[in-house]
């Protein structure tokens, strides 16, 4: 049995609502650093995150239904100013807050930072926070459109 990772993640909420998904799918997975993650999220970010690993023979599978969450959840978030979906999800960096932080964005680079998850809307230019997720079960079979 050999398992490879085919998507990381930055937080453990994510990463568990991912896997669940994906073993509801059938996909045989786990994740890897996880609780490195949760202990130290600056090393998260110098170790790449919590990695998802799914079993070899379903990787094709698996990076399918992880594009279909990804595309789902997009439509789920309309623009609070126009209702447009024309919205584009963007990682902005926090400001250094304080010296500590300003010497590990410097020693481990700008990736390490802390991020904040927004969207930009192109019809208005309204930027706005994540809304709540949508973690009602709604099956991915219905992939044909
Ligand atoms: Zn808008």
């Amino acid at each position: 049995m050999s398992f490879i990772p085919v998507f990381s993640f930055d937080n453990y909420i994510d990463a568990n609502l991912r896997m669940g998904q994906l073993q509801e799918e059938g996909i045989n997975c786990w994740l890897k650093d996880e609780h490195t993650v949760v202990i130290d999220p600056i090393l998260t970010n110098a170790i790449g995150g919590i990695k998802l690993m799914v079993h070899e023979t379903q990787k094709e599978r698996a990076m399918d239904l992880l594009r279909i969450m990804r595309n789902r959840e997009k439509e789920n978030h309309a623009c609070p100013h126009c209702g447009s979906f024309n919205v584009e999800y963007i990682i902005t960096n926090r400001k250094a807050s304080n010296w500590l932080m300003a010497i590990v964005t410097f020693l481990l680079g700008s990736y390490a930072v802390a991020t904040e998850k927004r969207y930009h809307c192109f019809d208005c230019g309204e930027e706005f926070e994540e809304k709540d997720r949508n973690t009602d079960g709604t099956d991915l079979t219905d992939e044909g459109r």
